[in-house]
């Protein structure tokens, strides 16, 4: 048997309410394997930390979501939103599924094409795109979703140049009693400004009006507000058939839609507040059948979910560093994971259980990552087992925007591992190497010597 690590005796005051002496139990069981493969055996093979994937978990939740929206609409159409995850194996999981690409850089248009998504099937977001990348993207026929007066404009001499007519659509932004309300995107829906690029589009006849898009937010825990951003889209669409006698194609609904991780500060956990995909696909599709829109126009309704597909499906695995008491006695525990791979760690109380069973006797411990930061914090405080060094530990729910959004700092990013549906293990993302930031950097030659 292993000797037990010493842990100095503490003093704990014991409260009415209490279930028993020991406090309150884990928030969480062991997380001892993930699609059967041991966390003992991952971390040894690929090294700690490292991020797993699991693409069953991928693909059952985006047919949960697809199921339910597909038994409330007739047609409906998911855009892979790729700065939420942008590993190829990734998109390509959901491409082979079926949906397109939701892109919001040149970057990220090309990750697509170079993924084989056929050009009409991508969708160009977000507030900059050069004239190169519009050029590019007309000449694909992809679905140019306009962010502000410059870029209409932009495309409207395009056209002539080119001499094409470019597939269009443009966001929205608007009040769905959501606040703060996210208006420097688009064009807004109260102010008339909506209608005003609309009629502009129009009248010049230069662009081909594909379509209406919104995107409210980000980890929107209301499905009502999507009612009432449906309905408004759809009256735009009304006003632009009574009007021009033009039948739009599509209503995209952007995404935001929330996944089960539990924000900070909330009192509730997200497993028992999120909407789910039915609660989303009843407001938005109720939105759309109850508007003035005849049957036969009635558009197809795209949707670009990226957190609540992929959050679940990915995983963090680590390892205990070392435990240490602060001055103030509380315990805290120093693992390797930090916030420049778990950039999340600022908006969520990540859930975090043991590799290995542990005994109940829980304390109320901050978890710390390995850098040299104060910022550097995963949980301020959670009740946690006594774990000793070299245990492992898994953060659940960590698929969205970590792997997009991580930092390089002091330390190399980590592998990324896929666990296939038949529970065989794939690296996807080879881990950095000092080789690889020697290639980016160069010494002018002056500086090449020197003696110490
Ligand atoms: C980020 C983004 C998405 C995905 O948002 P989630 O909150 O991850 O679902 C979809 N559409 C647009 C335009 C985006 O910018």
């Amino acid at each position: 048997m292993d000797k037990l690590p010493f842990e100095r005796p503490f003093i704990k005051k014991l409260s009415s309410g209490m279930p028993s002496k020991f406090g309150i139990k884990m928030e969480s069981d062991p997380i001892t394997e993930i699609d059967g493969m041991q966390i003992s055996d991952l971390i040894k093979e690929y090294g700690s930390p490292v991020f797993v994937i699991s693409e069953k978990t991928q693909r059952k939740i985006y047919n949960e979501a697809k199921r339910a929206f597909t038994t409330r609409y007739p047609k409906v159409q998911f855009a892979w939103s790729y700065k939420t995850n942008y590993l190829d194996a990734i998109c390509k999981v959901y491409h082979q599924e079926g949906s397109w690409a939701e892109v919001v850089s040149g970057f990220e248009y090309d990750k697509a094409i170079a993924n084989g998504v056929d050009g009409k099937y991508i969708i160009f977001n977000g507030p900059e795109k050069s004239d190169a990348d519009l050029e590019k993207a007309i000449n694909n026929d992809s679905l140019i979703h306009i962010d502000h007066f410059d870029e209409l404009y932009s495309l409207m001499e395009l056209s002539d140049r080119l001499k094409r007519k470019p597939k269009v659509a443009i966001r929205i932004n608007m009040d769905t009693g959501i606040y703060p309300m996210w208006d420097r995107f688009g064009f807004n829906y109260e102010s008339g400004e909506a209608w005003d690029a609309l009629n502009r589009i129009m009248l010049s006849k230069k662009l081909d009006l594909m379509g209406l898009h919104t995107h409210i937010g980000t980890f929107i825990l209301s499905a009502n507000a999507y009612k009432v951003a449906a309905s408004k889209l759809a009256e735009l669409a009304v006003s632009l058939e009574r009007k021009y006698n033009h039948v739009i194609k599509y209503i995209d609904m952007g995404g935001g839609f929330a996944s089960r991780n539990t924000l900070k500060g909330a009192y509730l956990s997200g497993m028992d507040t999120a909407p789910s995909f039915d609660e989303y696909a009843d407001a938005i599709s109720s939105g759309l059948i109850n508007s003035q829109i005849r049957p036969e126009n009635l558009p197809i309704l795209i949707l670009e979910t990226g957190r609540a597909l992929i959050d679940d499906a990915g995983y963090l695995l680590g390892t205990v560093i070392a435990n240490k008491r602060l001055a103030d006695g509380r315990r805290s525990t120093i693992m390797d994971i930090g916030v420049n791979v778990l950039f999340t760690a600022f908006w969520y109380e990540h859930q975090i259980a043991p590799a290995q069973p542990f005994s109940h006797h829980t304390e109320e411990t901050a978890i710390y990552g390995p850098l040299c930061m104060n910022i550097d914090v995963i949980r301020e405080n959670m009740i946690f087992p006594l774990l000793k060094r070299g245990d492992h530990v898994v953060i659940s729910r960590i698929g969205a925007y970590n792997m997009t959004q991580w930092m390089q700092f002091i330390k190399f990013r980590p592998k990324i591992v896929m666990i296939d549906t038949s529970g065989k293990a794939h690296i996807i993302r080879e881990n950095e190497t000092l080789q690889i930031f020697a290639e980016m950097e160069d010494t002018p030659d002056h500086l090449k010597e020197f003696k110490l």
